[in-house]
């Protein structure tokens, strides 16, 4: 058995009369006039392989045991399929079970299972239709995301996953120690050795990082064009269908590069990848399309094509109040825009994607380059119909003395921020860059309505199973 034998996806195209293997789980079984319709899927491709298996073929106890679920490799021939809807079938000539599967327990051959229990084994959901997609979506969008970069000469870098300084300033983070207080656990980690932060692992306090975006700068300022790509984390003890406590994060960095030029690469990134998206995953699209998300792929044309409207904070503010609208969450300058304010500007006012830019100063992060007006920040969100906010960014600080001032007016300690004001020190340049949530955008291209069904395991308040 070697990994080159041929895929499902690849049996399709063989013609008529060739001789072959297919390996994969078998997804259904019907027999009719003593033949058994098998329709077996390797994960290759949406579409399943039918294979016909004729009375007499196989074994009692090989047929037997060709049950959902179970594993098999059919030897057969490619014959022209008379069934709609495929073009070759399989017609069996042998069969080898590698692992059959009790069709009393296998869990996953429920109809219509909700997406709630198909979570609970998320290590079998996979082998369905829905994850099947997912996750081969999932693939696809990361390649198309690397591809975009690679062709346009960015460096991928890859940034601490274990951090001592916290990007924002917010809270909202896992400690790192093996100093604990014991918990009654084997696991040393869990034993009780110090609370003294000195006398820590790391010889201070230490989290899981919320966002490679700092040190991604350090590396811009070198570089010139980086991104990172790589999983953050964040204890926020909120349960929405929006928010994981570890998710992937794909942040470009870009010195000699404005505000202006962060909003051309994020539109083109957004465009391209959800193109290549569109073209490589067209049966899975047209799933989700049918089952799950009935305006996915006008939506997704829809972004591809147009181009977006850009305006200020102040001008959609002014949009928002003069809307008629009566929203959940008040409007007013100065306020944080609400998903539902979001998404009446992107739907209701504009009918294409928006970008967002000069924001209030205070509802930002400190190292947003300040404009002149003292009041506003070149920041910028690109919100899109059906989601919201999907990337937001920024011009940076690039001024020392700005800098410096902007951290204490946040409440922070310059102390830690050492190496990140050095960038400023030493050979400044005017940079940009951009945060997308990788499991956002899968959100949006895929249509799921659950953050937590676009990772194969969830990390949740209260879960961290598989
Ligand atoms: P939100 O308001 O939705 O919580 P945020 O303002 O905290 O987002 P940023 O700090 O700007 O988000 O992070 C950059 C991107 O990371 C966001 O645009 C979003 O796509 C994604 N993101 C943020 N928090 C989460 C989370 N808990 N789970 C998954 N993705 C997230
Ligand atoms: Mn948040």
């Amino acid at each position: 058995m070697d990994y080159r034998r041929t895929y499902v996806r690849d049996l399709f195209k063989l013609a008529p009369r060739t001789q072959t293997s297919a390996y994969g789980w078998v997804k259904t079984r019907r027999d009719s006039k003593g033949i058994s319709f098998v329709q077996l899927s390797d994960g290759s491709c949406f579409k399943d392989l039918q294979v016909v298996v004729n009375e007499g073929v196989l074994s009692a106890d090989v047929l037997r045991q060709i049950t959902t679920g179970a594993c098999v490799r059919f030897d057969g021939e490619i014959v022209e399929s008379p069934a709609a809807g495929q073009a070759v079938e399989l017609l069996a000539t042998g069969a080898e079970i590698y692992g059959a599967a009790d069709p009393e327990k296998y869990p996953l051959q429920k109809k219509g299972a909700t997406m709630e229990f198909l979570r609970e084994i998320s290590h079998l959901r996979v082998r369905g239709n829905t994850f099947g997609a997912v996750f081969r979506v999932r693939a696809q969008a990361a390649f198309a995301i690397h591809k975009f970069f690679y062709d346009r000469g960015f460096h991928y870098i890859h940034t601490p996953i274990i951090t001592a300084s916290d990007c924002e300033g917010a809270g909202a983070m896992f400690a790192v120690s093996t100093a604990l207080e014991s918990a009654g656990h084997e696991n040393p980690a869990y034993q009780l050795k110090t609370k003294d932060p000195a006398e820590d692992f790391f010889g201070k306090p230490a989290f899981l990082t919320v966002s490679g975006q700092l040190e991604g700068e350090t590396m811009a300022l070198g570089l010139t064009n980086i991104y990172t790509f790589g999983p953050t984390f964040r204890a926020e003890n909120s349960s929405t269908s929006r928010h994981l406590a570890e998710f992937w994060m794909v942040e470009p960095e870009m010195a000699f590069c404005d505000l202006e030029g962060n909003m051309n690469c994020a539109e083109e990134f957004l465009k391209e990848v959800i193109g290549h998206i569109l073209e490589n995953s067209a049966a899975d699209l047209e799933f989700f399309n049918q089952r799950i998300e009935p305006e996915l792929l006008k939506t997704l044309n829809h972004v591809v094509e147009s181009p977006f409207e850009r305006l200020t904070y102040t001008e959609a503010i002014k949009m928002l109040e003069g809307s008629g609208e009566t929203f959940e969450y008040p409007v007013f300058w100065g306020a944080d825009l609400q998903s539902e304010h979001e998404r009446w500007l992107t739907e209701v006012k504009v009918g294409r994607p928006v970008i967002l830019t000069d924001y209030p100063k205070e509802i930002k992060a400190f190292y947003m380059r300040e404009n002149e007006d003292g009041k506003t920040v070149r920041a910028m969100d690109v919100l899109a119909p059906r989601i919201g906010e999907i990337i937001g960014g920024s011009q940076r600080e690039e001024r020392l003395d700005v800098l410096e001032r902007k951290i204490q007016e946040f409440g922070l300690p310059l102390e830690p921020y050492w190496w990140y004001l050095d960038l400023r020190r030493y050979g400044s340049a005017p940079h940009a860059g951009f945060g997308l949530g990788f499991e956002r955008l899968l959100m949006y291209v895929t249509g799921m309505k659950n953050i937590r069904d676009v990772i194969p395991y969830h990390r949740t308040p209260g879960n961290a199973e598989f």
